[in-house]
Parts: structure tokens; sequence; C-alpha cells
């Protein structure tokens, strides 16, 4: 095995606890495992938090269908709108549809459930809001089918101080007049989660995505938070270099001293974005190793002055959920973890830890 994903489920667990305590007694969880959760396998940490969060939330009809396959049996909503072709697999699968378009009512199935999607700053999918009265009046019409809950999503909730997330808030209580007391009420993300308690952002329940798997949305840190993700790697040759010699394709790097260079069976169509090419270190034997030269398809270059720091076999960690983070890479990278994650490719081997 060339590389592995392991999985820390506790810090998986103990970031669950945090999202509880920041959140109002009471407010349902609904765990966002969109893309493979983040690149941490759907149907894995879906049933590991089965009995920890009530809902989980994933992109496509397709990744909804992959959970009840994998026999995840929580209710489970789909963001993204239904197509008319496959409208009986949200009943069949009993999956909640969202609803963000005043079309999608003559497209879904009779017995689907669905929730109400408003638009109110994202301008991504969501029904205007200026439709609430029309969406109210068509949703009493399509009594074969369920309206179960009315949500939005916050488009800079990331930031600690940004005014849209008021205003977006403003904008929804004003939408959620029109609608039945019981639909489940839900609009946080993990930014407001944790930057916008004083808000009042609970409702009935929340949509927590990265912050389960430990990260932050946004620069501004949450120290309950504990990354859940490392990848470990092995250096597979060794080879001593001369001072002047180079590493790799484009002889981008030139060694500064005499020293030992290994090769790790890692590259960009693993999910290592080759833009990290000379900017990451890795941890080997418990200290810290420099990459060098440039991220090819399948390997990596490290080096070290000391030629005494590995030897062929020695475990690599690239990531360790501590100091080698994926937001880390993502500000070496101009990214976010966010894509640092869910790039990793699926072909490596995952391991969770219980
Ligand atoms: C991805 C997504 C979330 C989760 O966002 P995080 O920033 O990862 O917490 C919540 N709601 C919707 C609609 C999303 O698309």
């Amino acid at each position: 095995m060339r590389s592995e994903i392991i999985v820390d489920l506790k810090k998986l667990e103990s970031n669950v606890e945090a999202v509880r305590a920041s959140v109002k007694k009471g407010t349902k969880l609904m765990a966002v495992i969109k893309d493979d959760a983040y690149g941490h396998g759907a149907v894995e940490i879906a049933k590991y938090l089965t009995n920890k969060v009530e809902w989980f939330c994933v992109a496509t009809l397709t990744e909804g269908i992959e959970l009840r396959k994998g026999g995840v049996k929580n209710p489970v909503l789909i963001f993204e709108s239904p197509a008319k072709e496959r409208a009986d697999q949200y009943v069949e699968y009993n999956l909640t549809a969202s609803l963000s378009d005043m079309s999608s009512f003559e497209e879904l199935a009779d017995g689907t459930e669905y929730h109400l999607n408003f638009d109110t700053g994202m301008r991504r999918l969501g029904i205007t809001p200026e439709n609430a009265g029309q969406v109210f009046e068509l949703m009493k019409k399509n009594r074969k089918m369920t309206c179960t809950g009315i949500y939005t999503h916050f488009s800079s909730s990331d930031e600690p101080q940004n005014e849209s997330v008021e205003k977006q808030l403003h904008q929804f209580k004003k939408i959620r007049k029109f609608f039945p007391k019981h639909l489940l009420t839900h609009v946080a993300n993990t930014g407001a989660i944790f930057h916008y308690k004083g808000m009042d952002v609970s409702f009935d329940a929340v949509r927590p995505g990265i912050c389960l798997y430990g990260y932050m949305a946004g620069d501004v840190m949450v120290e309950s938070l504990k990354p859940i993700l490392s990848w470990k790697s092995f250096v597979m040759q060794t080879r001593l270099i001369k001072k002047g010699e180079s590493v790799g394709y484009g002889q981008s790097w030139i060694a500064p001293e005499d020293g030992v260079v290994g090769t790790i069976p890692v590259g960009y169509g693993d999910g290592l974005m080759r833009i990290l090419s000379g900017k990451f270190r890795v941890k080997i034997n418990g200290k810290l190793v420099q990459q060098v030269g440039r991220v090819s398809m399948d390997y990596f270059g490290i080096y070290s002055s000391d030629a005494s720091s590995f030897v062929r076999g020695d475990d690599v960690y690239l990531l360790d959920g501590e100091e080698l983070n994926a937001k880390i890479w993502a500000d070496e990278a101009g990214t976010i973890a966010y894509e640092i994650t869910t790039f990793i490719n699926k072909k490596n081997k995952k391991k969770y830890l219980f």
C-alpha cells in the first residue's frame, strides 16, 4: 500500500460535542457529509454518527442512495435540485428533497418529502424570497408531497463580523412567518454555529460540515475542534545527494548541502496538490522533514542534510491532524481546508480508529 488515510473517530465525536456545546440545548444536528464526507468516507462517517446526530445532508441524490445502500437509516436531506427523471428515487430510498425552485413542484413524485430552500443572499440555489406567499399556495395545492422543513444558507458566516449574516437572518425570519410552525427550521453552517452564537442561529437544527472534520470555516480558529484525518505513507527509496544536485522534474530544487533524499509514493494522482511543491513538511520518527522538488503524479521527494534522518521503509506522515494539517496546506496552496481534504483521491485506502 502506497499510502493510507487514517480517520480518528474519537476526535470526530469530540467535534460533535463541540458543536452541541455551541448551539441551543435540544438543537438537532444535520451532519453534512457531502462529497464523501469532505474526503473522509461518507458511509463510514455516517455509520459512526448514526446515534450521535439526527440527520445527514449530502449534495446529490446519488450520494443519498449510497448511504441507504450502506445501511444508513437516519433521515437524509439532498441539497441538489431534483431531476424529474429520477424523482421516484426520493420515495424509493426515503430521501428528503430540497425544493429550491417553484418549478420543482412539478418535478417531484407523489409521496416525496421535501424541505423548502430559500435564497436569502447566497444566490446559488434557493427560492426567491418574494415568492414565499406563492410557494405557500403551491405547497397547499400539492398535498401528495409533504413539506417537512425550511432552510437557507449563509454566504459569509466564515467571517466573524460580516453584516450579511444578520441581513440574511432577518430576511429568513420574514419568510419563515408564511409557513406552518411545525416545519424543521435550519440555517447554520460551521461559520454560523461558532461565530454567530449570539444571534440565535440554532432554530430547530444546524448543518455542521467542516467543523466535524476538525477545521473552522475561514481563518478564525476554534480551539475545541480537532482535525480527524491523517495521511500516512513510507519512504520507498533513499539516495545520498551532493550539494548542487537537483531533485525532480525541471530541476527546480537544488541541494544546498550534501545530504539524503527520500522518495515518497504519493503525488497529485493521489490528491496531493502539485501547487504544494516545496511548500510542506512531513513527519518521520517524530521529526519534521522538508519536501523538495516538484510533486509528480505518483511521487514526491524529501531532503535532509542529516543523512541519518530517515531510511527506506520509515513511516511518513504527510498530515497528522496536529501540526501537519489541511489548514496549513490550504494557506500554502491559496485555498481552504475543505478543498484539501475533498481533493484526496478515493483510491487511498482508509482506516478508521474507534
Ligand atoms: C456545505 C453546506 C453546509 C456545511 O457547510 P460548512 O461550512 O462545511 O459547515 C451547510 N449547508 C449547505 C446548504 C451546504 O451546502
